[in-house]
């Protein structure tokens, strides 16, 4: 009988290791390949980061909370997200939609609204794309170009035991903006009478609805001349994030709870949710804020940036990963999150 195992059993990133395990590289421009925020390709000394990302209706975004516009701003952004992530300054990117009988020109229009608009703020060309029909949602695929000094990338691998693990902004907000967006579509259903009420959390919603991707970090770490050790984009939360590193770079770490940062009004929206601020900041996700790892002597220049925030160091392999909570106890971080009351 023929084995057949499901996709569930193995988890996103199980099946991305699955599905290339024997994946072999057989240029020797291709500098760095699956495994990363972005791939990097060498053309005779000129380096290329490239990343794609797929967004799929009812998946990534649900249409009736997000503005068409937003949607296409942040379908570059989750891009341009990962390139930075590498340390690297966008260039170009393509764009490939598939359109259900759902969506109108007039609701095209305003999703590429959102497309030029990111284009513009971050100096980037929309060079291509492809464009096809769906018969289940609104599918979105946006590959983005990037060009780096040679040899100035930042990999996921490269933490090394005492390095200092930095977070720039702040986390959990995008995950409670999503929280409250779903809370009133629900009263919405209910009671289509009743307007959303969102007024007061401008800044949650719009960290969910309109990210930046930290262009502005990278640039003053090129200025300081810091090469961080090794760095990643904040897409699925703080925990997922510092495993990857951990596992990519083959060390362990301690972060502190009461370093985190969080804003106040996630603080409050969670207390109000009865959540731990610090479980959604953990395993949120959607906050593309730069979680990176510096040598120590760097740490005099980097604790001058408001906009960066010191969370804990790198420590062996051996050591695991984990959490120190505010009331000094230590837990193990894993990729859920903390569950320290589960
Ligand atoms: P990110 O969250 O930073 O966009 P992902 O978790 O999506 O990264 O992907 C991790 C790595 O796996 C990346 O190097 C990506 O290019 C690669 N990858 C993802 N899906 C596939 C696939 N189906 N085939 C080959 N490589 C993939
Ligand atoms: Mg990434």
């Amino acid at each position: 009988m023929e084995m057949r195992t499901e996709v569930a059993s193995l988890g996103e990133f199980g099946l991305i290791d699955h599905l290339t395990r024997n994946n072999e590289t057989r240029n020797a421009g291709t500098i760095v390949s699956v495994g990363d925020d972005a791939a990097v390709i060498d053309q005779f000394g000129r380096q290329s980061v490239i990343t794609t990302d797929l967004l799929v209706e009812g998946i990534h975004f649900d249409l009736m909370y997000t503005p068409l516009k937003h949607l296409g701003y942040k379908a570059v952004v989750v891009n341009l997200s990962d390139l930075y992530a590498m340390m690297a300054t966008p260039t170009q990117i393509t764009v490939s939609i598939a359109i259900s009988n759902k969506i109108s020109v007039e609701a095209l229009e305003e999703f590429y609204e959102g497309i030029y608009a990111a284009c513009e703020k971050y100096n980037v060309d929309l060079i291509g794309g492809d464009t096809t029909s769906s018969k289940s949602g609104f599918v979105i695929s946006i590959t983005a170009i990037g060009e780096v000094a040679p040899d100035k990338y930042v990999k996921r691998s490269g933490a090394q035991k005492g390095d200092l693990i930095c977070v720039t902004g702040d986390l959990g907000a995008a995950y409670l903006g999503l929280q409250l967006l779903e809370r009133e579509k629900k009263i919405f259903l209910e009671n289509p009478g009743v307007q959303p009420d969102l007024q007061q959390q401008t800044y949650l919603i719009g960290r969910i609805l309109k990210p930046e991707p930290q262009a502005e970090v990278v640039e003053w770490l090129n200025e300081k001349g810091i090469m961080p050790t090794s760095m990643i984009d904040v897409s699925d939360g703080l925990s997922s994030e510092l495993l990857h590193i951990c596992k990519s770079s083959e060390v362990g770490c301690v972060i502190y709870e009461d370093k985190i940062p969080v804003h106040d009004d996630a603080r409050n929206i969670a207390m109000q949710f009865g959540v731990s601020v610090t479980t959604c900041a953990l395993s949120g996700g959607e906050d593309y804020e730069l979680l990176f790892t510096v040598r120590q002597e760097d740490y005099e220049t980097i604790s001058r940036n408001v906009n960066i925030s010191v969370i804990g160091y790198v420590t062996e392999k051996e050591e695991g990963a984990s959490l120190i909570t505010k009331s000094g106890n230590k837990h193990q971080i894993t990729a859920q999150g903390w569950n320290a009351f589960a």
